[in-house]
């Protein structure tokens, strides 16, 4: 059998060959999920931007330096999980992926989420809750723990909405509540 690692990097490798996703064209490379394969739990953000682009890494830019420093606050490193975005390619000038965008890397987002198989999946922002949650409001859901059967990923799942740190990030309201949000992920992943 192989590791999840393994597994991972042979899925990466087939998407970013046939992968159908038009963003293609315009990025520079594709963003695959990255950290500990073997994680009790998953981040999902949005898309990369910039600096993901650049670096080939998810949540690298200064959203990304937050989200490490609200890791740090209940004693978690980078390392310690693994993040990964619904859209596996920059959309130009950091616009919201469209419909097409999210349909075209669906399939690689949920054979991910199928070889990690973590306890706990965290949306980054209401794009990624979207894709589980449709309708939904992420003023609504952010901070609280739901358990819902995904007949896709084949069993009983746990979510943890959370407002996206690049929002949180100059909001001081927001940015409060994020941070007292991320202290649930510890208690979310006692409970199940
Ligand atoms: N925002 C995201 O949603 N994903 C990234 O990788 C970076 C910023």
């Amino acid at each position: 059998m192989r590791s999840k690692k393994e597994q991972l990097d042979k899925l990466n490798k087939y998407w970013e060959e046939n992968c159908q996703c038009s963003l293609k064209k315009t990025a520079k490379q594709a963003v695959f999920g990255d950290g500990n394969a073997e994680s009790q739990i998953i981040f999902i953000g949005e898309a990369p931007g910039k600096k993901e682009d650049e670096g080939g890494k998810p949540f690298i830019g200064a959203a990304g330096k937050f989200f490490t420093e609200m890791l740090k606050g209940i004693k978690m490193k980078r390392e310690d999980i693994y993040i990964t975005n619904i859209v596996k390619y920059r959309p130009p000038d950091n616009r919201d992926p469209d419909p097409k965008e999210k349909e075209d890397c669906n399939e690689w987002l949920i054979n991910e989420l199928k070889i990690i198989n973590p306890k706990l999946i965290i949306f980054l922002g209401r794009h990624s809750m979207l894709r589980f949650f449709p309708g939904e409001l992420i003023g609504e859901l952010h901070g609280k723990l739901i358990i819902k059967n995904i007949p896709e990923l084949g069993k009983k799942q746990a979510f943890l909405p959370l407002y996206h740190p690049a929002a949180a990030l100059y909001n001081g309201s927001m940015r409060a509540t994020l941070i007292k949000d991320f202290k649930k992920i510890t208690k979310a992943l006692e409970e199940k």
